[in-house]
């Protein structure tokens, strides 16, 4: 409180220049991208100051192998482009520069400040645009974390620091430049940001940076829905989605991405689901395997989906009609706080959609099924049901022994089930020669449903776990 009232009246120290040597910390143009210091030289030789800044040097100095590089320069998006063949202004808010090297694209920014009056803001203090020029002190200032703010200079082996960063990276400490209520305002992303990170780096969050986050959680609400979608993005498919989601859970952030997570806990087995799922993914990223964020949210959703699906069902109307109905809603809800691109919710539908396909085996469906292009993923989503026990088992291992046989054996396994459907409902007969009810019949007659008659198993009882 005090120290908060000190640090407005007071006028802020400028911040300091400490520069360092880059091989004594460890550094060299070898840890970098070669397309990066190549990037570097070429601006450097034209006359302008560039520097390797933000995650890769951040990375490399904690130790980690860094995967995406970034430039910030003096020279404007139009001077950086004239220098390289292939270059590619981009971006509305702030502009940026691509430079294309085969699959590798270096992003070069020009310093950018945060200087009051200049900068469009919202009612909430909430960022709107920040195209300012500005010096790289500026620069610096305007990052979001210590250990994000510290440049690099491949050539002449330099590190500036300015905001306290190396001290921080040996404490492998998350520290927000500034007043971390004012900083979450401008753009309340960085909280995510602070999380993701801190898991990912395996970082502590500092004290004041911490504290905040959940008085303030509720400013997600205020993030246009495509960027929070690239962030959430970034988060599923980091490797460490499974912690990184707790955290986001225990600071109060996870609510304001996913609003219906919450409810999706509280549902038996929805828990465990979204874990297998996010363990699942995590080591498909380790093992450099593609994950499809369609897959993901198909998960993340699936059992608001389910629960939906039966009361709607419940009120009378059919299966498939029902689970379309269910998952419009749960779609449209999510929709609220982030986009999923069209292309990602039409896959994420399909996944859905298929599901019960997967209980009718007894006809040539099954045989036309593996053939449309959704198979794999949605066979993968059925796996995935029967690791967290909502389906049988058998299931899912009968549609791997059908997808790894030949065509006529797959003939086969759907002439068996046949047999055995037939069996089942000519099965026994009680005294007067009527037959008896199927358990799954009479669960009918109530209205309930049951793993017999192909309904959705989610729902067994006897699947809480
Ligand atoms: P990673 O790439 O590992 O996810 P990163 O820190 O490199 O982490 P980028 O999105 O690549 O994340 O951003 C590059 C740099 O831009 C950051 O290191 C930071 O300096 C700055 N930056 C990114 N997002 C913000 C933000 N929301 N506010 C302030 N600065 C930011
Ligand atoms: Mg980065």
């Amino acid at each position: 409180m005090i120290k908060a009232l000190i640090e407005r009246v007071l006028p802020r120290k400028k911040p300091l220049r400490v520069e360092h040597s880059g091989s004594a910390l460890g550094l060299s143009p070898a840890r970098m991208s070669r397309n990066a210091v190549q990037v570097c030289d070429k601006l450097q030789r034209a006359g302008y100051e560039a520097w390797i800044v933000g995650g890769a040097v951040r990375d490399a100095l904690l130790g980690a192998q860094p995967k995406d590089f970034d430039v910030a320069t003096n020279a404007t998006p139009e001077q950086v482009r004239h220098e390289f063949r292939r270059a590619f202004i981009i971006g509305r808010r702030f502009k940026l520069v691509h430079v294309m090297f085969g699959d590798e694209t270096i992003e070069v920014s020009t310093f950018r400040s945060n200087r009051g009056g200049e900068v469009a803001s919202d009612e909430t203090g909430r960022i709107t645009s920040d195209n300012v020029y500005g010096t790289q002190v500026e620069d610096a200032a305007r990052r979001d974390f210590t250990i994000n703010a510290l440049y690099y200079d491949p050539i002449h082996d330099i590190v500036v620091d300015y905001m306290g960063g190396l001290k921080d990276v040996e404490r492998r400490t998350l520290r927000l430049i500034g007043r971390a209520e004012t900083r979450y305002r401008e753009d309340p992303v960085r909280m995510l940001r602070a999380v993701r990170l801190a898991v990912k780096l395996r970082c502590t969050v500092a004290r004041g940076t911490a504290t905040p986050i959940r008085e303030h959680a509720e400013l997600i609400r205020n993030v246009p829905p495509a960027r929070l979608f690239d962030e959430i993005q970034k988060l599923l498919l980091s490797g460490y989605a499974r912690d990184t989601l707790a955290e986001l859970r225990r600071h109060g952030l996870a609510e304001g991405l996913l609003p219906l997570l919450d409810l999706i806990y509280q549902q038996p087995g929805g828990q465990r689901f979204i874990e297998l799922a996010l363990d699942n993914t995590d080591q498909r990223v380790r093992d450099d395997k593609p994950v499809s964020p369609a897959f993901l949210f198909a998960s993340l959703l699936w059992h608001e989906v389910v629960k939906r699906w039966a009361e709607i069902e419940s009120r009378g109307e059919h299966r498939i009609p029902a689970l379309l109905q269910a998952m419009e809603e749960v779609l449209d809800e999510q929709r609220e706080t982030i986009t999923l691109p069209q292309r990602f919710a039409g896959i994420t539908r399909e996944i859905w959609l298929m599901q019960p396909r997967f209980e009718q085996r007894t006809t040539k469906a099954a045989l036309r099924m593996v053939e449309q292009q959704r198979f794999r993923a949605a066979y993968d989503f059925l796996l995935l049901r029967a690791a967290a026990g909502e389906i049988e088992q058998e299931l899912a291992d009968w549609w791997t022994h059908f997808i790894e046989s030949d065509p006529e054996i797959r003939a086969e396994l759907i002439a068996q089930r046949q047999r055995a459907q037939r069996q089942h409902e000519s099965g026994p007969r009680d005294g007067q020669g009527r037959r008896r009810r199927s358990r799954g019949g009479r669960a009918r007659q109530r209205g309930e449903r049951s793993a017999a008659d192909g309904g959705p198993d989610v729902l067994a009882p006897e699947n809480d776990a």
